[in-house]
């Protein structure tokens, strides 16, 4: 595990590694730059690069972690990959299941996501979400739907086109981000403003992370003058478990 530097979680747990490119979103893939740079250094989880890998060690981690924490699962991974057997997706369900934290698990497969959903055992503290990072991908929201996830969530980061008429039933949490980096595609402020109404008028909550572009820290993270760090409630959803 590590102490993220990312706005909406406190630190990251990998089981797998690696991926590969699938859709726009992925086109300066941070964990394929970080990756091959870990590779390089002679880091042994990343001796492969950024093939896929699971690691059945990384499996017990969690246990040992005092008090709740909230941890961004695969932050260097798609834990959907279909490379990655469905049984050993179980028992990073297992491990999540047993323990006390909340889990952050972001995927792009939302297809494989729906055609493993039954096979997997959801507790209120797993928080599962979708990469929305253009209108070409909204399919993905319908997907995780259908899923049998407590905490549904979309993380529309980078954020590279409008997201005109989300249908955001059943969906807990929005967060949206632009991108950022020596490359940077746009973010238009009107597809920002666009979503956070959306959420404003569905009740959803609503986190924005950052604007991006090359110089991040002085882009901010301000929208219409202040900062929007809204996230389902662990106090509520502990009640609700109860
Ligand atoms: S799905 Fe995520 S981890 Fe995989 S290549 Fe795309 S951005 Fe990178």
């Amino acid at each position: 595990m590590a102490q993220s530097s990312i706005e909406w979680t406190e630190m990251t747990w990998n089981p797998t590694t690696g991926c590969d490119k699938l859709s726009a979103g992925c086109k300066h893939c941070y964990a394929e730059v970080m990756a091959k740079r870990l590779q390089a250094m002679g880091i042994e989880k990343y001796k492969d690069g950024f093939k896929i890998r699971t690691h059945e060690s990384a499996l017990h981690t969690p246990y040992t972690w005092k008090g709740q924490r909230v941890v961004f699962v695969n932050s260097m991974s798609d834990l959907f990959h279909k490379k990655v057997p469905l049984e050993f997706i179980q028992k990073v369900f297992k491990t999540m299941n047993e323990t006390q934290h909340v889990y952050q698990v972001l995927t792009k497969r939302a297809d494989l996501l729906l055609d493993y959903d039954k096979q997997l055992k959801w507790a209120h503290n797993i928080w599962m979400g979708v990469s929305v990072e253009n209108s070409k991908v909204m399919h993905r929201i319908d997907l995780l739907r259908q899923t049998a996830a407590k905490v549904k969530f979309l993380s529309c980061e980078p954020l590279i086109g409008p997201l005109p008429n989300i249908n955001l039933e059943g969906i807990d949490w929005v967060i949206v981000g632009g991108e950022s980096g020596r490359k940077p595609r746009r973010m238009d402020v009107d597809w920002v403003l666009d979503i956070q109404q959306q959420c404003e008028e569905a009740g959803v909550k609503f986190f924005f992370k950052q604007w991006g572009g090359t110089n991040k820290k002085k882009t901010g993270r301000e929208l219409n003058g202040r900062t929007y760090d809204e996230m389902p409630s662990i106090e509520q959803l502990e009640a609700v478990k109860l």
